[in-house]
């Protein structure tokens, strides 16, 4: 209603500046009536309306300036057309999901088809015997694997990813975020270190957050993806938080996607058992091994 108004406003402005406009307009109206009542033919209204629209293009007024400036045409904002959802509001309710991932920009170019697995040698192989080529191919697998069961709603299973720097582990964890908010599923992205980093600021008497709120978001997110565990100092107040995380996911059938550095039994020395094995429960263990593809691109 308001961008009718506004359509209305500009409009009259415009006519006030412009009485010849105002005249040739209402000729205009003249001539639609009266070919509209058969008392003429079409060249009346075609004539008036190349008067118009010569006056608008000399005196450089947009021709659609009595117009209103829909944010979207196709429904003119109502957000519904003949009761089912218009596209712009679709993309409204995409934006908000994409947004509210809290992934990085920067990483969100970071798809499925975009991983390579050419940086992952065919030749070495991991302690397991296995090359590191299989151990990337199956991670992708992996991946691609929850994010099909999350969108079949059975994705009470996540995924641990572990592995060196620069092996791939937050392309990984980006593209699963990507292609699940892709799919309108909410899904929150954090690297864990912000996130205590967030807790700790809500501390702060000027903070307009609360450390409850930044929990909850956190236990209760559709998706939750934890990137970079064991990157922090690890005390008492870290393990709570991540206990309180991981057990309230736990519980509630809620998927974990984690990643670190670290190995599981480094997780469970550095964490305790209490948290290592609910990972281990609620995970399926990826590893990435090979050389640091940043170094290698820039060898190249
Ligand atoms: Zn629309």
């Amino acid at each position: 209603m308001a961008r009718v108004w506004e359509a209305a406003t500009r409009r009259d402005t415009v006519l006030r500046a412009h009485p010849q406009l105002r005249e040739l307009e209402n000729g205009l109206a003249v001539a639609i009536k009266r070919f509209a009542l058969s008392q003429c033919d079409d060249s009346a209204v075609r004539t008036a309306l190349e008067a118009k629209s010569a006056y608008l293009k000399r005196h450089g007024i947009p021709l659609d300036y009595a117009e209103p400036e829909w944010a979207c045409a196709t429904c003119q904002d109502e957000g519904y057309i003949r009761g089912a959802p218009c596209v712009c509001r679709e993309q409204a309710e995409l934006d908000r999901i994409v947004a509210g991932s809290n992934l990085p920009a920067k990483l969100r170019q970071q798809t499925f088809d975009k991983f390579e697995l050419k940086w992952y040698s065919t030749t070495k192989k991991s302690a397991r015997g296995v090359t590191e080529r299989s151990h990337a191919r199956d991670a992708l697998k992996s991946c691609q694997a929850f994010v099909a069961r999350v969108l079949e709603n059975r994705a009470e299973r996540g995924l641990f990813v572990s592995g060196d720097v620069g092996l791939g582990k937050t392309f990984l964890l980006s593209a699963i975020c990507n292609s699940l908010t892709e799919a309108r599923i909410p899904t929150l992205y954090v690297v864990f270190s912000d996130l205590l980093a967030a807790i700790r600021d809500s501390f702060k008497p000027e903070s307009t957050q609360s450390e409850s709120r930044i929990m909850n978001a956190t236990k209760e997110a559709r998706v939750l993806i934890l990137d970079d565990l064991g990157a922090e100092q690890v005390t008492e107040f870290v393990t709570n938080r991540l206990f309180d995380v991981i057990n309230f996911r736990y519980n509630h059938n809620l998927p974990l996607v984690a990643s670190s550095n670290l190995g599981t039994q480094q997780i469970a020395d550095l964490y305790g058992p209490r948290i290592a094995s609910r990972v281990l429960e609620m995970c399926e263990p990826l590893t990435l091994v090979g050389d640091d593809i940043r170094l290698q691109k820039q060898r190249q």
